[in-house]
């Protein structure tokens, strides 16, 4: 059956209306776990009236299609019901990190021109913080205080309250701007990823073909909204099928995993290869006694996935785990192992029927299996990403000859097996989000002692990648346990906290190319011991 009914690609419609209508309004669309274990279900109804009231709540204050709103919010009810109803309004939601410090932020909303932001009071001062610094922002919604605070400080409860539960989203075009995620390059600020209502068709399709979700499924993704994963297949693509999710408030711990998976009887579980490692590392014990019946599939994505770890599940769980590759731009599942598909351990798996890859070299040449080059996608997929907000040249630079460059480099092999071997850039991946060194770096710079810094991303068995920060004070400073500790405050509160440092090297200098580019290639080499290749550039 096409999940498009009369032209209507309105996402928050498909994955709440449209399941009512197709009989499923009384059925549980999720499972809400708080931190402290509180279990509330949500029917597709309740999914359906919450987002058609917070729709009507964004248009009696005069919000309109094209418009930006942002959530910035933990995993919560709120998250959900905001994001689907800002979609079913036409207006385009982008979805904030709830860790990003003062930089992160307003360098996202004011790119945007963010005319509203859906946040929690705790997080309230550190937008205050940064508000005069973003004049688009007209309206702050805070899901838990009951009363208004001012006339543009107002309470999401007392909002919903008044509001109207109906609401029918206007006919809404595959072309409609939807979703907006920024994602972090080497150079500059992070870049806005814009996508259309028309993904839904691609994170559908893959939800049911690479994750195998059917109604009869309970289904956990415990991504986080603030990424691409949260939102393709923590929430479009699996309520686009009517399947049951829980959603879990809380962070890593192990035992508790384990009595969710039991517990609730997930029958599928996408996760990432940062997670599955800690898992690995818990002792034995912890896993005696588990009866994981239910559990049919586990998925993973955003860093590569080592076969120690395919193999730690196949003797521990009496599990596979299928490996996934896509990124921001891609907005769903492109590459990837699959139930059916013989796994070859440490390969990402093959394309999707349909979604055509290409290893090119650096000048442009098609390159032949088993030959390392960038990965590359031919465009047209249904998910494809249609710009970088306000960024077009950004956009432009990354297409050629009717290719997307992806940023990764892979090999394929002789049975069309893709195999991710790294970055074509110095994007760090650590616990699979893409830190830019070069955010990094700028926050460093801002410190007092700090004269000149360069950051790299180093392998790590744990996050596969860590991020090393080589600083070199002014001379007048002195390395301290103290200004450690400022530093990685200071990280955390401008950019976030899992752009700390894992390591802060003290150098007499940084490596910089005769026109002032900090060389990080041979900042790593140094650091790995290796050879750093030409360094005729390097500044004398
Ligand atoms: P993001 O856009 O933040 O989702 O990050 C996407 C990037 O994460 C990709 O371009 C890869 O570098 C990395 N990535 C995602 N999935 C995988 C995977 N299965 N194996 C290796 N790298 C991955």
């Amino acid at each position: 059956m096409s999940i498009i009914i009369n032209w209507q690609y309105n996402i928050g419609h498909i994955c709440t209306r449209q399941q009512c209508e197709l009989g499923l309004g009384e059925k549980v669309a999720f499972r809400w776990i708080s931190a402290r274990q509180e279990r509330i279900d949500y029917t597709f109804s309740d999914l359906d009236r919450e987002s058609n009231r917070f729709a009507n709540v964004l248009q009696s204050l005069g919000f309109a299609a094209g418009d930006i709103l942002f959530t910035f919010l933990p995993k919560s009810p709120e998250q959900f019901f905001s994001f689907l109803g800002v979609l079913k309004l036409q207006v385009i939601c982008g979805t904030l990190f709830s860790n990003f410090g003062d930089d992160a932020l307003v360098d996202r909303l004011v790119d945007a021109k963010a005319k509203g932001i859906v946040t929690k009071k705790s997080f309230l001062k550190k937008i205050m913080r940064v508000r005069d610094q973003i004049p688009s922002l007209k309206y702050i919604i805070v899901t838990d205080i009951e009363e208004h605070l001012s006339a543009d400080t107002l309470s999401y409860p007392a909002l919903m309250r008044e509001a109207s539960a109906n609401f029918i989203a206007p006919p809404t075009s595959p072309n409609t701007p939807s979703v907006l995620h920024y994602t972090s390059g080497s150079t500059g600020k992070p870049k806005g990823v814009l996508h259309v209502h028309r993904s839904i068709l691609h994170q559908s399709r893959t939800a049911s073909e690479v994750l195998t979700l059917n109604e009869s499924d309970i289904y956990w993704c415990t991504a986080d909204q603030g990424w691409v994963t949260g939102t393709s297949y923590g929430i479009i693509g699996p309520w686009s099928l009517g399947v049951t999710q829980i959603h879990y408030g809380g962070g890593y711990d192990a035992k508790l995993w384990f009595d969710l998976l039991q517990g609730e009887a997930v029958s599928v579980w996408y996760t990432a290869p940062t997670a599955l490692r800690m898992l690995m590392r818990e002792d034995v014990k912890l896993y005696k006694g588990y009866e994981l019946n239910a559990l049919r599939h586990i998925f993973s994505v955003g860093e590569p996935l080592n076969p120690e770890v395919i193999t730690w599940a196949r003797t521990t769980l009496g599990k596979d785990i299928y490996d996934t590759w896509f990124q921001t731009e891609t907005g769903g599942i492109m590459i990837t192992n699959r139930p059916g598909l013989v796994i070859k351990l440490g390969s990402m798996g093959t394309p999707l029927d349909g979604i055509d890859p290409a290893i090119i070299a650096d000048d442009g040449e098609l390159l032949e299996n088993n030959i390392q080059g960038n990965l590359c996608l031919k465009t047209g997929w249904p998910s494809m990403f249609v710009t970088y907000l306000n960024n077009e040249s950004a956009y432009n630079s990354k297409l050629k000859n009717g290719y997307y460059y992806t940023g990764d480099t892979a090999v394929r092999d002789d049975d069309g097996y893709y195999w991710f071997k790294g970055r074509s850039d110095d994007v760090i991946n650590t616990a699979g989000h893409l830190i830019s060194p070069f955010e990094v770096e700028s926050a460093l710079l801002e410190i007092e002692e700090v004269a000149e810094s360069g950051v790299i991303g180093a392998p790590d068995e744990l996050l596969y990648e860590k991020i090393v920060a080589f600083v070199q004070l002014h001379k007048q400073f002195s390395w301290s346990r103290e200004l450690e500790v400022k530093i990685r405050l200071h990280i955390s509160n401008r950019a976030s906290s899992i752009a700390t440092p894992q390591e802060i090297i003290i150098v007499d200098g940084v490596p910089k190319n005769k026109s002032g580019k900090i060389m990080r290639r041979v900042l790593k080499a140094r650091y790995l011991g290796q050879d750093a290749g030409d360094i005729s550039t390097l500044e004398d």
